[in-house]
């Protein structure tokens, strides 16, 4: 496959190249109209959305004309097991997370959500995130269930879609470990039985000291069974709320630098200057990376406040300015904790920077990181990017910039996965008849 006149993230910002992919890898990519593609440009024909294609001596070519051509998104925090299950039994009236825990306790005793209705929600949901371009998942999956029900459904569903999308399953123990017996057990079990990485939430222990215990026993689990951590971690209105630096102690004493990952720290944005101050540096060490959900916590946090009401998103600019590995996701699908979404990054990008206060060239220009390098980071990816020798996961967005691919929410036309087409969209502009 050939595809010409692309706009990548490069130095020489206009320049267009084409780029080759052989085998389910990118073999070069050379200035646009390169002697050694030289013929093809007479065979070309305009196509929907600027883009044109046919066949050749170089596979299917395809012109896409100077539009942005990215690495496949990487999504790293949303529950595939919750999709779509919104509303049953009922709705969460208050919007509140603690009313959606409930929901999802009486959901779990009534036996709703049978593994066959889970399993087709779930590929629902991993379908609606790839149609954004979505390439690589990371789920968490409640393990809370003595039959882990979710999880071999998850187990399926991972190979089931793996022919557009690359999944792996985080251990969640959505109650806790502790505040019920036997919890610790299941997330151990569920790495066992097909979980990737180890899940926790402390902030949902009994006490603190518990929350603690739990993440001494994520990262025994870690070391045990060489995975990674990744926790929700202080999702709570609660500046006291403060086990992101137990995370960093225990990722540094263990040497899991650049191992594990912070979801959410919702309390951060509550902390102190005086402990930030402190705190900062210890989570440089440890190389904690994050999964921050700002359209899910917008929702679901500073509940209850007078105004004026806190924003309850972690302070993604400080982490940034400060050098740690930030991603924005996704979280929910319709579910109890927030009844919107639809898995596409770019609005998650938006809302993101909006918070973050980080609609400045320094962010906007490269925003695409937030939802494709970083994350990819998060997750240890190899071989990711747009880049010779690279496996080739990459989307074409009908835009020429990332800044016009977050002011037009632009739409992804082109998504591949591993040197294959795994769909086609025509353009969403236009066709103006005045
Ligand atoms: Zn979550």
């Amino acid at each position: 496959m050939l595809i010409r006149n692309a706009q990548i993230r490069s130095e020489s910002a206009g320049q267009l190249v084409d780029i080759r992919i052989d085998d389910g890898r990118i073999t070069w990519i050379r200035p646009a109209g390169d002697a050694a593609v030289a013929g093809v440009d007479s065979q070309a024909h305009s196509g929907q959305g600027g883009r044109s294609s046919q066949s050749g001596e170089f596979g299917e070519v395809v012109d896409v004309a100077g539009k942005f051509v990215a690495p496949q998104l990487v999504e790293s925090h949303i529950h595939l097991d919750y999709a779509f299950s919104a509303g049953t039994p009922r709705d969460n009236e208050s919007g509140t997370l603690f009313e959606a825990i409930e929901i999802w306790r009486e959901r779990k005793q009534l036996g709703l959500g049978t593994a066959e209705e889970v399993r087709a929600k779930a590929i629902a949901a991993a379908r609606s995130a790839a149609s954004h371009g979505v390439g690589f998942i990371r789920t968490h999956v409640d393990v809370t269930d003595p039959e882990l029900v979710a999880l071999g459904v998850l187990v399926d569903v991972k190979k089931e879609v793996a022919d557009f999308c690359q999944i792996e399953i985080v251990a969640f123990p959505q109650n806790g470990m502790y505040a019920y017996p036997g919890g610790d057990e299941l997330v151990e079990r569920a790495l066992r039985e097909g979980a990737d990485v180890v899940g926790a939430i402390p902030h949902l222990e009994p006490t603190r000291e518990d929350g603690v215990a739990s993440l001494k026993h994520a990262f025994d689990l870690a070391e045990k069974f060489g995975a990674r951590v990744d926790v929700h971690c202080d999702e709570i209105d609660d500046e006291q709320s403060r086990f992101v630096e137990v995370m960093a102690a225990e990722a540094t004493k263990r040497s899991m630098q650049g191992l594990t990952n912070v979801s959410h720290a919702v309390a951060m944005s509550y902390y102190t200057p005086g402990f930030m101050a402190r705190l900062l540096p210890k989570m440089q060490a440890a190389q904690l990376s994050f999964s921050v959900c700002p359209n899910e916590n917008l929702h679901l946090q500073g509940r209850g406040f007078s105004n004026p009401v806190p924003r309850g998103v972690a302070p993604v600019k400080q982490l940034v300015d400060f050098g740690l590995n930030v991603a924005f996701c996704q979280d929910s699908i319709s579910d109890p904790w927030y009844p919107m979404g639809n898995g596409d990054l770019v609005r998650i990008i938006d809302t993101g920077l909006h918070v973050g206060h980080m609609l400045t060239p320094a962010y906007v220009d490269t925003c695409l990181d937030f939802a494709t390098t970083n994350p990819a980071q998060t997750l240890g990816l190899s071989d990711y990017g747009i880049a010779e020798g690279k496996r080739a996961n990459l989307v074409v967005f009908e835009a020429g910039s990332e800044r016009e691919i977050l002011q037009e929410s632009a739409p992804v036309l082109l998504s591949i996965n591993d040197g294959r087409t795994v769909f086609e969209r025509p353009s969403m502009n236009p066709v103006w008849r005045l």
